[in-house]
């Protein structure tokens, strides 16, 4: 008689950025909008998980969830380019299988994040950019839209403050001393989420417009598998959000599970050595989310705050802002 593995209790967790997020920095409704925001991405991916669903898909969801939200740095409401476009990125890992897929530069799929998918499920590549990564995802029927879909007046100001004053956003040095940045202008904004479905396999997924500001079709952590997005079965899943070119520097989602697998670290301790000292040495901030097969959570940022939540089975999500 064929053994049926025991069902694990599902987990989902959950980010929308770090950055300068401090209590008092937003108004209530406000806060109460990306409260929201968060409980609706944790629940579309729970529902994927509570109904046997997989952990890719589980993520899928929760990530299109935060990518149609306005109010986050991924698909609708992605931060502009220096010349005023929305190119975004994003990317997908399978635990189980260590399949990935990601798309950078794309400027008119809806949500880039099913483009990644599709890299990873119906193509050979692992990554696919600018206009092919756009002619393949129209080829496989996803939604396409004007790249006006994108833009929000918030976003939109915020490169106004950018420009006048020739800064990168969120380049840490040149957000701190500026005198005119709000703390919107402080908030990485990025999306990502990771799973532990019920069969015990885990994935994770990131999307982003990238830095405001940003130029000549720079391409950041996000979808780069092992800097801002990974996922094994035998370590974790994790996904970052942060200043970019640091968690290049240091594979920061592949350099958590490094830690784990050589140096023998629980997974809360590799997180939070990425997250407050191999990033922040590598001349950025940020956070990570991650996930271990045990089910285990770790959430760690070098910033004041991350948007963060997780979901439990069938539990009441739990969503957060600012520091603990
Ligand atoms: N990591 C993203 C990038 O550098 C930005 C973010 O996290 O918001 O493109």
């Amino acid at each position: 008689m064929a053994v049926i593995p025991a069902l694990r209790e599902p987990v989902l967790a959950i980010h929308g950025g770090a950055g300068t997020i401090d209590p008092g920095s937003m108004t209530p409704a406000k806060e109460r909008a990306y409260r929201d925001a968060l409980v609706a991405a944790l629940r579309s991916g729970q529902h994927v998980l509570s109904a046997g669903g997989s952990a890719v898909d589980a993520v899928i969801a929760a990530v299109v969830s935060l990518e149609d939200c306005p109010l986050f740095n991924a698909g609708r409401g992605a931060v502009f380019t220096s010349d005023g476009r929305n190119e975004l990125d994003a990317s997908i890992m399978d635990g189980a299988t260590r399949a990935a897929g990601a798309v950078a530069g794309v400027t008119c799929i809806r949500n880039p994040i099913r483009a990644a998918h599709a890299v990873m499920t119906a193509s050979r590549h692992v990554m696919l950019i600018g206009p092919g990564a756009e002619a393949f995802a129209a080829e496989k029927g996803l939604a396409k839209v004007e790249p006006a879909y994108f833009h929000t007046p918030e976003r939109w100001a915020q490169l106004e403050r950018a420009r006048a004053e020739g800064r990168l956003e969120l380049d840490h040095d040149g957000a701190a001393k500026s005198a005119s940045a709000t703390s919107d202008d402080k908030k990485f904004g990025t999306v990502g989420a990771v799973a532990l479905d019920a069969h015990g396999n885990l994935a994770a997924a990131t999307s982003t417009g990238g830095v405001t500001n940003k130029q000549w079709g720079r391409v950041g952590d996000s979808p780069i598998i092992g800097a801002g997005t990974w996922a094994d079965n035998g370590t974790c899943a994790v996904s970052g959000t942060g200043l970019g070119e640091a968690f290049m520097r240091c594979c920061a989602a592949h350099e958590v599970a490094s830690l784990m697998k050589y140096k023998g670290l629980p997974l809360d301790a590799a997180v939070t050595e990425v997250a407050t000292i191999t990033v922040p040495a590598n001349h950025g901030t940020g956070g990570l989310i991650a996930l271990d097969s045990a089910g285990n959570v770790s959430m760690r940022f070098s910033t004041t705050g991350m948007y963060r939540g997780v979901a439990r089975g069938a539990g009441e999500p739990e969503v957060a802002i600012y520091g603990d």
